[in-house]
């Protein structure tokens, strides 16, 4: 072990993590450098460069940071990606927080404030932001109308899809269009 490694295991330094992983020999278990379920001695540490390694050796992942399972950064964050992953899988359905939460098997205000707090926007604006990313590459297909893509984005009426539109990037449909335009032709001259 360097000392940097045993420094980034004393500080639970999150930015360690993927980095490497550390195993205690007393007790058999491998942990993140961030976790902060057990307090080591630097004698008792073995260093892997891989969980696939320390699961060679026989170390049980540590049940608390979750070294085997790559996305896992704690109880709030994961569920935070669990909602944005939601949020993804069902852009095209209107947004019900009840839904969300159920799906989710969590307590609704729970789940938006867990959010609001590690993600820093809300539910709703994640899926907004969602469908508008979507909005924005079908806006490239000129053969759309703006009707279409309202449409095939999940809003229900196009001046809603404008108004969000607006609220997301700053200009309505039709203005991102033909900015979008006007940049591929300029894009082609300089070609
Ligand atoms: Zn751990």
């Amino acid at each position: 072990m360097t000392a940097e490694e045993w420094l980034a295991i004393k500080n639970h330094d999150e930015s360690y993590n993927g980095k490497f992983y550390y195993g205690l020999r007393t007790t058999g278990i491998v942990c993140k450098p961030s976790c902060t379920a057990r307090a080591c001695q630097a004698r008792n540490v073995v260093i892997f460069p891989s969980i696939e390694d320390a699961l060679r050796d026989g170390y049980r992942p540590c049940r608390k940071c979750r070294p085997d399972q790559p996305g896992f950064q704690g109880a709030k964050p994961e569920l935070a990606q669990r909602a944005r992953k939601y949020l993804t899988e069902h852009a095209m359905e209107p947004f019900r927080l009840e839904q969300i939460a159920e799906a989710l098997y969590v307590n609704k205000s729970y789940l938006a404030r867990t959010y609001h707090e590690v993600v820093g926007q809300t539910l709703l604006e994640t899926h907004s932001a969602i469908r508008i990313g979507r909005a924005k590459e079908l806006l490239t297909h000129m053969e759309l109308s703006v009707t279409q893509v309202s449409f095939q984005c999940g809003f229900s009426s196009s001046s809603y899809f404008a108004r969000v539109f607006q609220k997301v990037t700053g200009v309505n449909p039709t203005e991102w269009r033909t900015a979008y335009l006007k940049k591929l032709e300029q894009a082609e001259r300089v070609d």
